[in-house]
């Protein structure tokens, strides 16, 4: 296994990151940093603190080979990236995408220290993955793949050292192979090691959608905060996986009329709002939105510049660029996915007054209730979906106070409230442990 720390290998550091390019490009590495950058400008901390989290503790790259079902075999790149780990163990997700770099980690992997200091769960944060399209690998493939990248990072991982948890192309069937490989070579069952699993063997209820509905549940607090009735607002959403159906759908039951959601083919329109129960989810049946029967359709482009007073980007990141962000219509973006706006972007969307709410508060949900899972395998007893989604609920506006204070108190954006109060946080913890020996 390679493992190195950071700023000897790593590239980026060497390129101005306060430099905006434009663009699609921008790793999230360059966004997370240019971001962290922005925060620590409005907060009084220790520059060599700032200096620190700039970087991973560390990141791992591991190899793993597999056979394919046809008896050859191919070799795929893995990497785990363990951001900082102040605050708890390192945490977050695992996903199987061709585009993942040690970069995209690593940026990821800061957003997830944010993410849960934001919520003020006791985890740092990690990300992790392998270069691959989950689209070409059968299930044994998957399987196969997935027990030998646990196996790889068996000895960085662990209940209470670096929690794993799905994330794009990674679901609970992942998790489970995940956690069986660990377990079987522990020697005992050790359900506390990944988040995200099935119940049946220590998930939690409610996981699976958490993320959607913390979404869902920003977006109302958020329209209400401008004096909105949910009942007289237009939401698109991109995407219609976990977190973008989720959301669509729990907005439509709350009242709110959503006009436009998409997969990757494209999106249905109507302007007198979508049954989003009647469409089908990445789950129910992958790509199958374009297949059901609505007025209109909408390209994923256009779709993120209609009408509507919520655009709810919740596919890929870097879908808001310099190049469309003075086109979006919508006057509250809430960012489903992780890292949809460029730092560009953002700026364009700032200068507009149309209020983001980032990533790292709205899309929470789904390592709050990683987190209520971990409680869970720790006293090995289970929560009701009643119980996850009361306690989501109270965290999730918890979270909301704290972050809407600080917009009052400084008259900043809703990201830099959102960065202000995750850094004083992790930066507080790292000045009270100091810096070892
Ligand atoms: N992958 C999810 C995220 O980006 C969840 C991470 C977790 O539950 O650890 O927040």
């Amino acid at each position: 296994m390679a493992s190195s720390t950071g700023s000897h290998h790593d590239e980026t550091t060497t390129r101005d990151d306060t430099e905006e390019s434009d663009a699609a490009s921008e790793s999230a590495l360059q966004t997370a940093r240019r971001q962290l950058r922005r925060a620590a400008d409005h907060l009084d901390i220790d520059p060599n603190v700032v200096e620190r989290l700039n970087h991973p503790k560390r990141v791992h790259e591991v190899t793993v080979p597999i056979e394919r079902d046809d008896g050859s075999v191919e070799v795929f790149t893995g990497y785990r990236a363990q951001h900082d780990s102040v605050r708890g163990p390192y945490k977050g997700g695992l996903r199987y995408h061709p585009e993942v770099t040690r970069d995209e980690c690593v940026g990821l992997g800061m957003w997830m220290t944010w993410k849960c200091a934001v919520m003020d769960l006791p985890f740092g944060g990690a990300k992790g993955g392998v270069a691959v399209d989950p689209k070409d690998l059968s299930e044994a493939e998957t399987e196969r793949l997935t027990r030998r990248f646990a196996e790889e990072i068996r000895d960085v991982i662990g209940p209470t050292v670096d929690i794993p948890a799905p994330d794009m192309g990674t679901d609970p069937q992942t998790m489970a192979w995940l956690m069986d490989a660990y377990s079987m070579q522990e020697g005992e069952t050790v359900p506390g090691v990944v988040t995200g699993k099935p119940p049946v063997i220590g998930g939690s209820e409610g996981r699976d959608a958490a993320p959607g509905r913390s979404v869902a549940i920003v977006a109302r607090e958020v329209v209400a905060y401008y004096g909105r009735a949910l009942a007289e607002t237009t939401v698109a959403v991109q995407g219609y996986g976990s977190v973008g159906a989720n959301a669509a759908r729990l907005l439509d039951e709350w009242g709110a009329t959503v006009v436009a959601v998409s997969d990757v083919n494209g999106g249905v329109y109507d302007p007198d709002g979508l049954d989003t129960h009647a469409i089908p989810t990445h789950d129910e049946e992958p790509e199958g939105v374009l297949g059901h029967d609505a007025p209109g359709t909408v390209s994923n482009a256009d779709l993120l510049e209609l009408d509507v007073d919520v655009l709810i980007p919740a596919a890929v990141g870097n879908v808001l660029t310099e190049a469309n962000a003075d086109r979006v219509a919508a006057d509250i973006v809430v960012e489903g996915a992780n890292g949809p706006t460029t730092t560009a972007a953002d700026r364009v969307l700032a200068e507009r007054d149309v209020a983001v709410i980032p990533d790292i508060l709205a899309n929470a949900g789904g390592v709050t209730v990683s987190y209520f899972e971990w409680l869970q395998d720790i006293n090995r007893r289970a929560w009701s979906l009643e119980r996850v989604h009361e306690e989501l609920e109270q965290e999730m506006l918890t979270a909301w106070d704290v972050v809407r204070e600080e917009v009052e108190a400084r008259d900043v954006t809703w990201r830099e409230a959102t960065y202000i109060v995750a850094l004083s946080r992790v930066a507080e913890a790292h000045e009270a442990r100091g810096l070892w020996p």
